[in-house]
């Protein structure tokens, strides 16, 4: 399926999914470069929550507005990353049901294909980047679209080294470094760059880590006084699972901070577990290596009741 065949009339709107994160913001930004780079002739608008300052680097990333106008009828309506409806962000949900034409670009293995008229979802796809990358003309990606798609792959993949990571994932690759991609830099400044609080608040977590199932689950939480007394907003929690998940001996790592005056999870298995189910039965979903949901109440209880299910796996 091309994107050629896909943007039906003149106006097109792109939306991601809540709290963007690399992979949504490189996706929607890849879409958007392509079609201002190869249909001028379309009015193209993007629509993403509030996303890490860093993404910034990525040509036309300051034109994403945080919410679609309720007034406003697009002919087409992409919606890249986001895995079922209460997942959209940015008032996709609404944009949707007034839109012409509808196709989600996903890779998750909770999408139910039924969100859009259109459903290009890959289960096994390391990101919705390359699910869209083998969705455009090689040709026509220039060296921006590619580093925006770069940005994608490179984040949901864990710098490429996820078992999502295949054979078309590095050749897509491949193709954008042949493109002119300052890999490098995108990779430091946005993946492994942190600020003074994050670096801080990630060696508390640490420093605070626990152990559950025998050493099986390891996981770590934040409160909101904490986040406060450290200075830091939801959007620096990224990185912090993965600080969590490098302690020896864990099959599953859990990461958990302040939601909506509930948590927010994010779960990450090794082998054994298939995290998607866990996080089905919290309001979530996601792959089966990497998920996440929320809950209700004292942490500690959350953490027992995710237990319960991550045992029934073991
Ligand atoms: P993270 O833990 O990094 O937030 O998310 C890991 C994976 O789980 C991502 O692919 C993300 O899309 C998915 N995910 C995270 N939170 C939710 C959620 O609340 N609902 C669903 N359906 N998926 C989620
Ligand atoms: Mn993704």
């Amino acid at each position: 399926m091309k994107i050629a065949q896909l943007i039906k009339g003149g106006s097109v709107a792109i939306f991601g999914h809540l709290r963007p994160d690399g992979d949504c913001v490189g996706t929607a930004l890849g879409l958007y470069n392509y079609i201002k780079d190869n249909y001028p002739e379309i009015k193209a608008d993007l629509y993403l929550e509030k996303f890490p300052e860093s993404f910034n680097m990525i040509r036309y990333a300051s034109e994403a507005r945080e919410f679609c106008p309720f007034d406003k009828i697009y002919d087409t309506v992409f919606v890249v990353d986001a895995s079922s409806e209460d997942r959209i962000g940015a008032g996709g949900r609404e944009a949707l049901k007034k839109c012409g034409f509808s196709c989600n670009i996903d890779h998750h293995v909770s999408n139910p294909g039924n969100i859009c008229e259109v459903n290009h979802v890959v289960p096994d796809g390391s990101s919705a980047a390359e699910v869209l990358y083998y969705m455009l003309e090689p040709d026509k990606v220039s060296r921006q679209c590619a580093e925006a798609l770069y940005l994608g792959i490179s984040h949901d993949t864990g710098i490429f080294k996820y078992s999502s990571t295949h054979r078309s994932t590095l050749l897509a690759v491949a193709d954008l470094i042949d493109k002119g991609v300052d890999f490098t830099r995108i990779i430091d400044e946005t993946y492994y760059h942190r600020t003074l609080p994050q670096t801080v608040v990630t060696g508390f977590v640490l420093m605070n880590v626990k152990q559950a199932l025998d050493g099986k689950v390891a996981y770590g939480y934040l409160t909101s006084e904490q986040m406060k007394h450290f200075g830091v907003s939801s959007l620096e929690m990224e990185g912090i699972i993965d600080a969590i998940r490098e302690l020896e001996g864990n099959e599953v790592a859990i990461f958990m901070y302040p939601l909506k005056g509930g948590y927010k999870i994010s779960l990450r298995s090794k082998n054994k577990v298939d995290v998607n189910v866990v996080a089905s039965h919290f309001s979530g979903g996601g792959h089966v290596k990497a998920a996440g949901g929320q809950a209700y109440g004292d942490p500690e209880t959350i953490i027992a009741r995710l237990c319960e299910y991550i045992k029934e796996q073991l």
